[in-house]
């Protein structure tokens, strides 16, 4: 099996932990990558700055013997701080004491992920922009701008970790009869913007805490970095009012964030400037099916699933992936024929299921985290879950916290638990009475219906 030539393309982080995947069960691998080795130029690394990395991720990355120097890089977020409009602030742990997620940078995170592969004996190729794949002869045609030059690379087997807008999938997939595809886009655009450390070097948030400034319609959020800086990002309508086509000037953007967010206002002085000047970036879901073709050609990461980022999970379930692979090569020993179509089959229903569980966590974020009813139903919840944890897990934890249940699973419990929460909520007296042995009796008789 190690004589297969196999080919990534795409250098990002999911492409990178799978070289080193399949080059640890003996494999030839070749990475090619778009961009320029960010090891050696300072070049942006990608969608967003820092990523809340969580138990699956962090799973997939035990696996390959790489956390411990992750946790190096990595920044505790025990729980949310709300920063409400009036000025008040609360903390929200994630899950139970000891549970937390990561702030990571995505940068740092894909180095360290690049030098490994390399280590494994991974090649990865730079500045090459894969252009086209002849799907009848597995050849990958390649472009470099900055060589001015075109190659052609043939694979036995072919991986299309290229991200939300893979070029594989376009110029393969997409060529071929009955090949699912949908796209569908938010009315929702995201822009990065940063809080700087203080004037001592220190952090001028609390450190160990994923902020969010929830306003209804739209939110502001900032992870913590490693430098003491935070990187806030603002999710905000691209149209109506307010939206970013509204805020069109430096004093509208400085009001608006006056007003609305004035603590990290504050932090921000330069925020006309980085306003202007950092882009305003769309947010997107993918689904399409199939992803593989015989033994020849598989998509992977974003490029199979592009997820909107309200879950923190888009890196975690790609890496996800990864460990889900590696383990049907062990369990197929090799046989591409039966790894690809069970890899797709068993991962399908969970990427799916992860992709709808973080829209719908848009509104719980920008809007119900601010909410007293929604924080009442979210105590209710962590009670009972306290005492059972066998019949009850909140669907935060499920998804973040328990790498072994499968999305799916906990897109179908987290469901038919929100259908119980919703009767508890509207009993009479719920918050005078929410802690008592009744509503404990209730939710176990609808958990036995
Ligand atoms: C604002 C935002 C915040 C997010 N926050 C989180 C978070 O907190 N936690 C989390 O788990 N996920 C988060 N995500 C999702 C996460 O960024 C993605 O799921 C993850 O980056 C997917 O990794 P990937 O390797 O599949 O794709 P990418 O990271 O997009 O990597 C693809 C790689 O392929 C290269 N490439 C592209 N086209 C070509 C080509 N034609 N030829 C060769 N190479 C090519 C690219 O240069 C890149 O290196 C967030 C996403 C966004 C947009």
């Amino acid at each position: 099996m190690a004589k297969k030539k196999l080919v990534i393309i795409g250098a990002g982080l999911v492409g990178s932990l799978l070289g080193i995947f399949l080059s640890r069960r003996g494999y030839r691998v070749s990475l090619f990558e778009r961009r320029p080795d960010m090891r050696d130029h300072a070049i942006s690394a990608g969608r967003s700055i820092n990523l809340a990395l969580s138990d699956r991720g962090i799973k997939a990355l035990e696996e390959v013997g790489i956390m411990d120097s992750i946790r190096e890089i990595a920044i505790p977020m025990h729980g949310r701080r709300i920063h409400n409009a009036d000025g008040s602030s609360a903390f929200q742990p994630y899950g139970k004491e000891g549970q937390y997620i990561n702030s990571v940078s995505r940068g740092e995170l894909n180095a360290r992920l690049m030098d490994l592969a390399e280590e494994n004996g991974v090649d990865i190729f730079f500045n090459r922009r894969c252009t086209n794949i002849e799907w009848d002869r597995n050849l990958i045609h390649f472009t470099s701008e900055q060589e001015a030059r075109q190659d052609a690379v043939d694979a036995d087997l072919i991986f299309g970790a290229d991200g939300a807008y893979s070029a594989a999938r376009l110029t393969h997939q997409l060529q071929h009869d009955r090949f699912q595809y949908q796209q569908y886009y938010i009315d929702f655009g995201y822009k990065e913007l940063a809080i700087p450390p203080g004037t001592k070097g220190e952090f001028q948030l609390e450190q160990n805490a994923l902020h969010i400034w929830p306003r209804g319609n739209y939110m502001l959020i900032a992870l913590p970095n490693t430098d003491a800086s935070f990187t806030c990002t603002l999710f905000f309508p691209f149209e109506g009012n307010p939206s970013f086509e509204s805020l069109n000037n430096p004093q509208a953007v400085r009001e608006f964030f006056n007003e609305h967010f004035t603590d990290a206002s504050q932090l921000m002085p330069n925020l006309e400037e980085q306003f202007a000047h950092n882009p305003t970036s769309s947010l997107v879901t993918i689904k399409c099916y199939p992803w593989v073709r015989e033994d020849k050609f598989a998509l992977i990461g974003d490029a199979a699933h592009a997820i909107v980022p309200f879950f923190g999970q888009g890196m975690n379930c790609g890496f996800e992936d990864c460990s889900v692979l590696d383990k049907l090569v062990s369990k197929y020993e090799g046989d591409w024929k039966s790894i690809l179509p069970a890899f797709q089959e068993l991962r399908k229903p969970d990427c799916d299921a992860i992709a709808d569980l973080a829209i719908n966590n848009f509104v719980e974020m920008r809007d119900k985290v601010a909410d007293p009813e929604f924080l009442l139903q979210k105590k209710i919840e962590a009670a009972f879950s306290k005492k059972h944890p066998d019949k009850w897990t909140p669907a935060y934890s499920m998804v973040t916290f328990s790498p072994e249940i499968r999305y799916s699973e906990a897109l179908n419990r987290g469901l038919k638990q929100e259908a119980i929460m919703r009767k508890i909520m509207q009993m009479n007296r719920i918050e005078t009475i929410w802690d008592s042995t009744e509503i404990e009796q209730q939710i176990l008789k609808y958990l036995a219906e």
